[in-house]
């Protein structure tokens, strides 16, 4: 579990220095805290901050995997996808909007990535895999995304 191989360097750690000087009561994590619900973080670094807050380290875009899953655990065989809601279709969601013009070409389109997505986590699974989807949406409200994504690590839930 020491074999972090994160590639993207820190670029808040001049931001953790400042809330560590004025803070006394768990800085770390609440400096964790306030970047998570930055509005203008992207789904997938909302995910990796959160399972790194949960004490898990984790690789990325390990290429040699089937769907080049965003988060890969090796240790615990588990796998990551972070989905936007858009162009993989989640189910029953305000963001999974069709574009009026050109309908056939992207519901062709949508078709498509809805089964490679589909493929891919059979492919996961076949081998061994544990694979966990997280919703674009499901980033918004970062406490029960937490909960979900502590569960499915944790390996009392494999949805
Ligand atoms: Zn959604």
């Amino acid at each position: 579990m020491r074999s972090s191989m994160r590639k993207e360097r820190n670029p808040s750690s001049k931001c953790i220095g400042r809330v560590l000087a004025g803070e006394s009561v768990d800085p770390e994590r609440s400096a964790l805290m306030a970047r998570v619900r930055d509005k203008n973080s992207k789904p997938e670094t909302i995910v990796r901050r959160l399972v790194h807050a949960l004490g898990y380290r984790f690789r990325l875009h390990r290429r040699n995997l089937p769907g080049t899953p965003d988060l890969v655990l090796s240790g615990l065989h588990s796998v990551i996808f972070v989905h936007g809601c858009f162009w993989h279709r989640h189910k029953g969601c305000s963001r999974t909007t069709t574009p009026k013009t050109r309908a056939a070409y992207w519901k062709d389109k949508f078709t498509a990535n809805v089964e490679r997505d589909a493929l891919k986590e059979r492919q996961l699974r076949a081998l061994g895999w544990n694979v966990l989807i997280v919703w674009e949406c499901e980033t918004f409200d970062p406490n029960p995304l937490a909960a979900r994504l502590a569960a499915f690590l944790s390996g009392r839930h494999f949805p």
